[in-house]
Formats: structure tokens, C-alpha cells, sequence
């Protein structure tokens, strides 16, 4: 007797069919399966919800394996009414955080990929709550699951069995950028991207996917090597090592000047643009000095810069860049070295949507 059953959502399609097949049951079932758990967006393994799986496989299912949705402990929205947010429940009392986010058309979840954080950048509400455990490849990718769920109309009784109803409107983005550090997480995160990109399944595009680091030069330089194919965002937040290591205290175990030679060998192996973060902090990162200094640390190289006005923390005690302020930033870097950036919008900060925030609350 195997102990813990398996989370099916752990599995690529090919590992799906192939512990069907070990368990002798024919591919056809194993594909149901998937198209159950990926098209249908089922919520149990019960004869209603996958009415054309045989009672046997059903039975093996029921007893070996599990579906690891993770129920919503809270959920929120933005008095805008652009974003969600949810608290999910995990197997072990633990939570995460969610959130979906429909700009201009765009639907965006935004995943976790660890409980906590152990980097303990001193402005985030994440790192303020220290580490706790890695996320599953299957925790992962249940996130978008119960996104894409969310998004999806209430299935009408005719409806129900349309596996390829292509009418609901479809989960297309996602970015790492929850709770955690998914570079320090590297083979969950990776097994989840390959599953959320299967093109049988969610098929969520490559070029939609975005990773955030705070700058783990190891997990640059292997996603650079394996060349993976998605977009990958580096938390800057300073352009000189003493003023990063007071914000990211790991950027003494992966200074500065190393975490930019990883960027240009990424940039350089894939070809790819980075997007450099920059958390603003009015008085510590947001003079026109500061603009000028990443402009300069950023000089020949493929980037665009993300400009983050600061969500305030309790364990922080800075506070938020006006947007004067920030709009000179974005000018400086236009005019003077030529570099695209974007100002996100604080949309949602009335749920305390900076990254961690609503887990503190709870
Ligand atoms: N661990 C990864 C991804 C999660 S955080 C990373 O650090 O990149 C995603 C982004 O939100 C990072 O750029 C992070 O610095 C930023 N962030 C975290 N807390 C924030 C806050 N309170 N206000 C504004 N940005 C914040
Ligand atoms: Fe971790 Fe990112 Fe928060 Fe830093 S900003 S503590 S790396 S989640």
C-alpha cells in the first residue's frame, strides 16, 4: 500500500497515462482523465463530474489518488472590482495566496509558489513571514486550475459534458510573482510550468508565462542553460550592492555585479529582455539619481523596467513613491538611455494585494 495518495494535478499528461497503463488500464481512459481534469475543469472524481470514466478506473482513482483542488479559506475583491483575491487552503493547514486580475481585457493569475519566503526582502509582507515549505508541482498548478475555474461560467446541465466548449473565456497568463521565491523552488515550479503549458490541457502560452527572482544566480544561470522558454522578471529594487543588500539581504550571498553577468548570459543564450522590478520607495530608490543608476547598470543590455510603487507592510516602515515622482523615474529612463518601463498600478492595494499581504491578515 502506497502512503500518501497521489495528487493527480502532480502529474504531466505522460505520467497520467503512464500509471494508468501501469495499472493496466487502456490510454483512452488516461486521456479522459486529463480532459476531465484540464478541459472539464472537474471539481471531484465522482461518476457526475467524470460520467465517462469505467467504475474500475474510477475505484483505482478513488483509492490511489486524490484531486488537490485547495478550497478557498477567503476571498476578496478590489472595490474596482479588477481583482480577486484568494486564500487557499492546503492539505497540511497551511495557505496561500491567489490572485486573478482582469486588466484591459487580460486575465492574469498571479501564483505562489512557496508557503512564506525565506529571502526576507525587508519591504515585503512574505518575507516578513519567513519560510515554511516549498509548493508541490500539483499546489501549482491547482492555483491556476481554481482560477481558470473562477472564470468559467456556471455550467448549464447541457453544457456539463462539452468537453471542448471553447465559449468561456480562457485563463491566459500567469505570473510568479506570489508568495515565495520560485527560483529556490526550481523543479516543483518548472514540473508545474510544463503541465500549465501542455497544449492538450490549459495550454497556457510560453510567451504568457512570467517567473519573478529576486535574483538567484544559479536559478538564472540553469533556466539560461535550458534555455526554458518564458519571461523572466529580476528584482532590482537598487542599482548599487550596498543599496540592494539593505533591501534583499540575499544580495550578499549573490551580489550585485554576479546577478547582472547571469542576466547577460540569460539575455545572451535566449535572446530574451529581461524585466528588471523596482520597488519604489519614496527617499530610498526614487530620485532622479537612482533613475540614472539603473539606466547605467542597465546599458547595452535587452530590458525593460517594471516600476512598483511600494505596498506599505506593518513590518516595513517605508511608504509609497508619489506618482510625480514616478513619472519622472519613467522619464529620466526614456529620454536619457532609451529604456521602455511601465508604472504598475496600485489597483487592488484596498485588499492589501501586495504579495503576502492577506496571508498576515489571517
Ligand atoms: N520572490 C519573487 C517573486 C514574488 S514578489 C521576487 O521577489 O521577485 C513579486 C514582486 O513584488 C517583486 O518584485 C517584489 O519585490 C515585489 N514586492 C514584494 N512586496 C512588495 C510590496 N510590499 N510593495 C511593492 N512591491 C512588492
Ligand atoms: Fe521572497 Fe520575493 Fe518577498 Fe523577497 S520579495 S521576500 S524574494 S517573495
Amino acid at each position: 500500500m502506497s502512503a500518501a495518495p497521489i495528487n493527480l494535478y502532480d502529474l504531466t499528461r505522460e505520467q497520467l497515462r503512464a500509471l494508468l497503463v501501469r495499472w493496466d488500464f487502456s490510454p483512452v481512459h488516461a486521456a479522459r482523465l486529463w480532459n476531465y481534469l484540464y478541459l472539464a475543469l472537474a471539481d471531484s472524481l465522482s461518476a457526475e463530474a467524470m460520467p465517462e470514466l469505467p467504475e474500475k478506473v474510477r475505484a483505482r482513482l478513488l483509492k490511489e489518488t486524490r484531486l488537490g483542488l485547495l478550497p478557498t479559506a477567503r476571498e476578496t475583491d478590489s472595490s474596482d472590482g479588477f481583482t480577486r483575491k484568494y486564500l487557499l487552503s492546503l492539505t497540511d493547514g497551511e495557505a496561500i495566496e491567489t490572485v486573478l486580475m482582469r486588466f484591459t481585457g487580460r486575465v492574469t493569475a498571479c501564483v505562489s509558489s512557496q508557503v512564506g519566503c525565506a529571502m526576507g526582502c525587508v519591504f515585503c509582507a512574505t518575507g516578513q513571514m519567513g519560510y515554511t515549505r516549498h509548493l508541490t508541482p500539483g499546489e501549482i498548478v491547482a492555483q491556476a486550475v481554481h482560477v481558470a475555474r473562477a472564470l468559467r461560467p456556471k455550467p448549464t446541465p447541457e453544457k456539463c459534458h462539452l468537453l471542448n466548449d471553447t465559449s468561456r473565456p480562457r485563463l491566459r497568463n500567469i505570473v510568479l510573482m506570489g508568495m515565495g521565491e520560485p527560483l529556490h523552488n526550481y523543479d516543483a515550479v518548472m514540473h508545474a510550468i510544463d503541465i500549465l503549458r501542455d497544449e492538450a490541457g490549459l495550454a497556457l502560452g510560453a510567451e504568457r508565462i512570467t517567473l519573478s527572482t529576486v535574483g538567484v544566480v544559479p536559478g538564472i544561470l540553469r533556466l539560461a542553460k535550458e534555455k526554458r522558454p518564458l519571461n523572466l522578471a529580476v528584482s532590482l529594487h537598487a542599482a548599487t550592492q550596498a543599496g540592494r543588500a539593505a533591501l534583499v539581504p540575499v544580495a550578499t550571498k549573490w551580489p550585485l555585479d554576479e546577478l547582472m553577468a547571469a542576466c547577460r548570459t540569460y539575455s545572451e543564450t535566449t535572446g530574451r529582455k529581461i524585466f528588471y522590478e523596482w520597488t519604489l520607495i519614496e527617499g530610498k530608490n526614487d530620485s532622479a539619481e537612482d533613475a540614472r543608476a539603473v539606466g547605467e547598470l542597465l546599458r547595452g543590455l535587452p530590458a525593460q523596467v517594471n516600476l512598483i510603487p511600494l505596498n506599505p507592510t506593518t513590518g516595513y516602515a517605508g511608504a509609497p513613491t508619489h506618482s510625480a515622482a514616478a513619472k519622472n523615474f519613467q522619464h529620466i529612463l526614456a529620454s536619457e538611455f532609451k529604456l521602455p518601463s511601465t508604472v504598475r498600478q496600485r489597483r487592488g492595494i484596498d485588499i492589501a494585494a501586495g504579495c503576502g499581504q492577506l496571508a498576515v491578515l489571517e
